[in-house]
């Protein structure tokens, strides 16, 4: 943002530049355009792995701050106080949590817990009166993820989705060349994530279906979906999937170890996608009436790597957590709406496709989504 003016930062969050739309809420700036207004004070829920890597994105955040913390776990408070600096008043467990409605010190809750228990938190967020971001797959079932909308709706907060890769560059390029058709009408996508979920702890929340929804597709699979979704700028209509053979059956007997399915879209172009957790998979292609342009790797946190059948893509590679809680966070601090590729109306539709996607590999049937 540094070099980013005054004026640009405006225009850009969408905020008219006439001196009465010029609140007190608007972030200030030095004459040298270093930010130094106030931050929005983000509290996580659920200190595990992700957590970690959100805690040092927030660390470079220029409009957020990790300013609170919930845990069940006593330790990890005191670890976390300690290293980030975090008011004892900030800091909540899974029992007193709804307390945070009266913590002025906190403006948003960000939900990184295992994904059915995104639902309860979003909403006793919502209750609370904070603004939330919740981490993918956005809940179980779209029936959840609606409940979740309705409440943050009827709270008058604001909900989005931790989509790390709407924000980052080489994704923001992969959008344009597909929606812009800049090789034409895309045609084929082949987009997959995979990587070995080991035996090193058999009693993880991935494996049980109570705590993650599903398998590979739920974790992994719903960035292809997402990825299909925005290169192409179109919903799909329909989807054909099959589960594939179970390699490990002591850790996966309740999800799925890999499913691979094929969505058809409006256009007539195909995206086939498989999500595995017993190799290791992380590329996207796409092939265009003219054209085509990949990366590989494509969905981890980066470095990535891509061409197109004309040139070499070279984007900055930048701290894609960061980035993420800033761009959400400097619409939120003057009170602007969020853009709705980033809303929960997004986690909804994708977890639409991710059901249509385990009806028809349970069923062997070619499924219709609407
Ligand atoms: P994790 O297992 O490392 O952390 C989960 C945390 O939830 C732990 O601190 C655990 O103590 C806590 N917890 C509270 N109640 C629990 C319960 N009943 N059972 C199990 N744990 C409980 O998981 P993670 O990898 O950090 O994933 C958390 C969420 O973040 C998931 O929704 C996952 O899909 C998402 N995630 C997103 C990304 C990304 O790149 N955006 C990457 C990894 C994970």
């Amino acid at each position: 943002m540094k070099n980013l003016s005054r004026r640009t930062f405006l225009e850009k969050v969408g905020v008219a530049v006439g001196a009465s739309a010029l609140a007190a809420t608007i972030p200030s700036f030095t004459n040298t355009n270093v930010y130094e207004g106030r931050k929005l004070n983000i509290a996580l829920c659920g200190l595990g792995r992700y957590a970690g890597y959100l805690a040092e994105g927030l660390q470079e955040s220029k409009y957020c701050k990790l300013a609170g913390i919930v845990t069940g776990t006593p330790a990890k408070a005191e670890k976390w106080q300690k290293q980030y600096n975090i008011p004892e008043k900030n800091i909540y467990n899974y029992q007193n949590f709804d307390e945070i409605v009266n913590n002025k010190d906190i403006d948003l809750v960000y939900v990184v817990l295992p994904n059915a228990l995104h639902k309860e938190y979003v909403i006793r967020a919502a209750k609370a009166n904070k603004h939330v971001i919740v981490e993918k797959p956005m809940a179980v079932t779209a029936k959840d993820c609606q409940e979740m909308i309705d409440a943050c709706k009827k709270a008058g907060v604001q909900l989005a989705m931790g989509y790390r890769l709407h924000f980052e560059p080489y994704h923001i390029e992969l959008k344009r060349l597909g929606q812009e058709k800049v090789f034409g009408q895309v045609r084929l996508i082949e987009v997959s994530l995979g990587y070995k979920l080991g035996a090193e702890n058999p009693k993880d929340w991935h494996y049980v279906k109570a705590l993650s929804g599903g398998g590979s597709l739920m974790n992994l699979g719903v960035y292809c979906v997402q990825a299909s979704r925005y290169v192409l700028g179109e919903e799909p209509i329909s989807v054909t999937a099959q589960f594939m053979p179970v390699t490990n059956k002591s850790l996966f007997s309740e999800v799925e170890e890999s499913i691979t399915w094929q969505l058809v879209f409006p256009s007539g172009a195909v995206c086939t996608s498989t999500s595995a957790y017993n190799c290791g998979i992380d590329r996207f292609f796409a092939t265009a009436d003219d054209g085509f342009f990949e990366l590989n790797p494509a969905v981890s946190y980066g470095p990535f790597k891509g061409r197109t059948s004309k040139s070499e893509l070279n984007f900055p590679d930048i701290n894609q957590q960061a980035t993420q809680c800033d761009e959400i966070g400097k619409v939120l601090l003057i009170n602007k709406q969020l853009p709705s590729h980033i809303t929960g109306e997004e986690g909804l539709k994708d977890m639409k496709v991710l059901e249509a996607i385990y009806k028809a590999a349970n069923t062997g049937k070619k499924v219709s989504i609407i």
